[in-house]
């Protein structure tokens, strides 16, 4: 990543995505400053980089304002995973917006260049399949996934607003599901779920039939992409969709983790959640135009590293979420 040595912000920095785009940031020599409450995730997440003298770790919440002077700040605070967002949802969608505007308040402060990790939850239930940034979305604003993909609309059209009235420098990315190593084990998510059972030698779980599907990117190139919409042209706010177009059903993702896994296990049906999209997968025209981005890594090939890596964690470092949160 070229340009200068820059002061940054990443908040959610010690959970999946952040760990990793903190990593780059710290080796790419600027000064990091990893803001976290740990509801997802933990301090050993970030371990590797605590000796760094170019890194910082913070215990904030996002919810409550806070005072740095940054020049770019990566707003990642949120819980990801529907049973983690799900476990107090009036607090997940505090998160996304009370940490929206005080993040946004400091970046109109320090005229920071500020990027929001908004999701393709903000499609919901897409009727319009693959889905362009343009298309405006089917979410059930009263159901069980509303705490998230409502908080998310609402941080999208903070960031908006301050991009329009106040001249805030903006970026937008709406992730689609991404996976790799340091995934947080019990996030109940469909490839940790898999992962984890086929291992153990445990069934695995499909909610549903099986047939809804999804487009799963690797976390490197995800974080690539994120690196590269902050870096881009000011006049491409985005949103811009980060994802790999590459679709499969759920049904065949557990085939490839028991295939890959070498594991015993059968499949066995659950019921499907509420509000369960039917089918997901990122029009990436715009990231290719503008950033020159695309995924690398094929689902086969980043399924063996996520596995490698699950092998080889001690599960008693990791617990669910805390009761207290
Ligand atoms: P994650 O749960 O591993 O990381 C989120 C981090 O935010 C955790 O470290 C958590 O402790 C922290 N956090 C939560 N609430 C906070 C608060 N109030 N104050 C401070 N810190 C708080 O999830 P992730 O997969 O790394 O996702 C990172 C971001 O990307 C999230 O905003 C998520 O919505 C978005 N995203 C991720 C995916 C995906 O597939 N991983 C898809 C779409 C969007
Ligand atoms: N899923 C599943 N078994 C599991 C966990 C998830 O069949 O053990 C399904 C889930 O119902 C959804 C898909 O896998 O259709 C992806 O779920 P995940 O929670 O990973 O993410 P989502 O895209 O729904 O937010």
């Amino acid at each position: 990543m070229g340009g200068s040595h820059k002061r940054i912000l990443v908040t959610g920095g010690a959970g999946f995505l952040g760990t990793q785009l903190c990593t780059r940031l710290v080796e790419a020599g600027h000064d990091v400053i990893c803001v976290d409450n740990f509801f997802t995730s933990q301090k050993s997440n970030v371990a590797h980089l605590l000796s760094m003298p170019n890194f910082e770790l913070l215990r904030h919440d996002v919810t409550h304002p806070l005072w740095l002077e940054v020049d770019e700040i990566y707003n990642l605070a949120c819980p990801a995973a529907p049973g983690h967002y799900q476990y107090n949802p009036i607090k997940t969608m505090k998160t996304s917006v009370l940490g929206a505007i005080n993040m946004l308040g400091m970046a109109k402060r320090c005229r920071a260049k500020i990027l929001q990790a908004s999701t393709s939850e903000v499609y919901g239930d897409p009727e319009v399949h693959p889905q362009p940034e343009s298309y405006r979305g089917s979410v059930n604003p009263i159901g069980t996934r509303a705490c998230y993909d409502e908080g998310k609309r609402a941080a999208e059209t903070l960031f908006m607003d301050y991009w329009r009235s106040n001249k805030v420098n903006i970026r937008i990315i709406r992730i689609f599901n991404t996976y790799g190593p340091g995934m947080h084990p019990y996030d109940g998510r469909v490839v940790s779920n898999f992962i984890q059972q086929a291992i153990t030698g445990q069934d695995i779980t499909i909610f549903g039939d099986g047939s809804q599907t999804r487009s799963f990117c690797y976390r490197d190139d995800l974080v690539e992409g994120m690196i590269r919409m902050m870096e881009g042209p000011d006049e491409f706010v985005g949103p811009v969709n980060l994802g790999n177009p590459g679709e499969f059903t759920i049904k065949e993702l557990a085939e490839l983790v028991i295939e890959q896994t070498g594991a015993k296990s059968k499949l066995i049906n659950k019921p499907l959640p509420s509000d369960d999209p039917k089918q997901r997968k990122p029009d990436i025209t715009l990231a290719k135009k503008w950033l020159n981005w695309e995924p690398t890594v094929p689902l086969r090939q980043g399924l063996g590293k996520t596995i490698e890596w699950f092998r080889s964690i001690d599960m008693r470092r990791y617990r669910p979420p805390t009761p207290n949160y």
